[in-house]
């Protein structure tokens, strides 16, 4: 589903934002992303979503080498839309599931952290990606509500969607036992399958 063959990404001079990374992640896998802030971690978000081109290496999503990939195909791999008329349909359903039915009609500045983070999430529930990427979708938002987001995203998982999360959240990380891709300094220095420690 995904790989990173010796992905390099340099903002300047100095060192790699990402440096040599090699990364495989299969279909429907659930991977979480740590390490210190300036480690690297959204700039491989970035580069997986090719709003940054890689500055040496190869990375294939899908089966397509994102290297010289139409920015229109981009888009397309990114999230495949369903039709609207069905999202429509859909997407007060699933915020019922999530506890969210009354403030759908609210206007988005209206809706807290964690909400505007669920209305996100149902929608991807709605359009089963392939991919979903989130960085640090639990940022700011207390701990249950962050559980709550963490479920979703476990459920988006459950149907079949391949996820991948940055996160700072280590009591979550430890407790939901999923592989975890440390990054140092632009380096990928751990990659433990369910693990779930990060010590
Ligand atoms: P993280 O998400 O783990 O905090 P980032 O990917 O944001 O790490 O940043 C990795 C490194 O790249 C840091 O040293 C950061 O300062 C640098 N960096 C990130 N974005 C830019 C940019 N647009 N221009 C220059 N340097 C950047
Ligand atoms: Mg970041």
């Amino acid at each position: 589903m995904i790989d990173l063959i010796d992905v390099s990404k340099s903002y300047g001079p100095g060192l790699p934002a990402v440096n040599h990374a090699n990364l495989h992640i299969d279909k429907g896998e659930f991977v979480f992303v740590v390490g210190n802030s300036g480690s690297g971690k959204t700039t491989l978000i970035k580069l997986l979503m090719k709003e940054l081109d890689s500055t040496s290496g190869q990375i294939i999503v899908s089966g397509e080498r994102l290297e010289g990939m139409k920015h229109r195909r981009v888009a397309k791999y990114r999230v495949v839309n369903r039709p609207t008329r069905v999202i429509r349909k859909r997407v007060p359903e699933v915020l019922q599931e999530v506890g969210l039915a009354v403030k759908y009609k609210s206007f988005p500045d209206e809706l807290s952290g964690g909400e505007q983070q669920r209305v996100a999430l149902a929608r991807a529930l709605v359009n089963s990606p392939d991919i979903l990427l989130a960085d640090e979708p639990t940022g700011n938002l207390d701990p249950k509500t962050s559980r709550e987001i963490m479920k979703l995203l476990e459920e988006i998982n459950a149907r079949g969607t391949t996820v991948l999360v940055v996160t700072h959240d280590q009591a979550i990380v430890n407790t939901m036992k999923k592989r975890v891709i440390r990054m140092q300094k632009g380096i990928i220095t751990e990659d433990e399958k369910e693990s779930g420690y990060i010590g």
